[in-house]
């Protein structure tokens, strides 16, 4: 008798750099994940985000994960994903979907992105395989516009309106750079994690 325990998981996956984390990654993934009904969302650490190398020096993998790692702690139902840096080398999504759907199987799949990630999907590799095995959940941020076109391009959509929060990691390295401090942008035991190991140049 009662509920059957077999109902297949949903698994909310967030991919980024987190170079470093701060707390729009956080909202967006609590948020997607209480509107949703997720029993999980990854934070997954991208181990070299191809978009990204040789633009910019990228914090290594394992400092930027231990800063995931610290800022979700204790935080329920969400978690920092290794997968792509124990796979390795460039770091793409499909293949992630495609390890989760293995791993994982029957679960619902749902990838989280921005506004600004939603409008470039089509330009990442294999991304017939991300629209095929996974839910697209797309979450506002501020700078870029809600993208055109995702409804009828055989994407499966949900949007989930967040607090627009206007914070980059880009915008957390300049403030670091300058001295600036990255309090209550980014989660204390994040900033603790980032200052032990040095990262970002920040001396306070
Ligand atoms: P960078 O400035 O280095 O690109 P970022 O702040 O954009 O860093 P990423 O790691 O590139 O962070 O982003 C990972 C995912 O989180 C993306 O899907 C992005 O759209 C989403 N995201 C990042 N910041 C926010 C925010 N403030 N609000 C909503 N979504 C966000
Ligand atoms: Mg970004």
């Amino acid at each position: 008798m009662g509920l059957p325990v077999d109902v297949a998981p949903r698994i909310g996956v967030l991919g980024g750099t987190f170079d470093p984390i701060h707390v729009g990654h956080l909202v967006a993934a609590v948020n997607a994940r209480h509107a949703l009904h997720l029993d999980r969302v990854i934070l997954m650490v991208a181990n070299l985000p191809w978009q990204k190398t040789g633009q910019r020096v990228v914090t290594p993998a394992e400092d930027r994960w231990a800063m995931v790692e610290a800022a979700v702690g204790g935080v329920e139902g969400l978690e920092a994903g290794r997968l792509e840096m124990d796979r390795g080398g460039e770091s793409f999504t499909a293949d992630t979907m495609v390890e989760l759907a293995s791993l994982h199987p029957g679960a619902s799949l749902f990838l989280i992105v921005g506004w600004d990630v939603a409008a470039e999907l089509t330009t990442w590799d294999r991304w017939e395989d991300i629209q095929r095995l996974a839910t697209l959940v797309v979450v506002n941020r501020p700078g870029a516009g809600r993208p055109a076109g995702l409804d009828g391009d055989g994407w499966r959509v949900e949007e989930v309106t967040v607090p627009n929060l206007e914070i980059s990691s880009t915008d957390l390295r300049s403030r670091a750079a300058t001295g600036r401090p990255l309090d209550y942008l980014v989660p204390e035991a994040a900033v603790h994690c980032l200052r032990a190991r040095g990262l970002y140049a920040t001396s306070g």
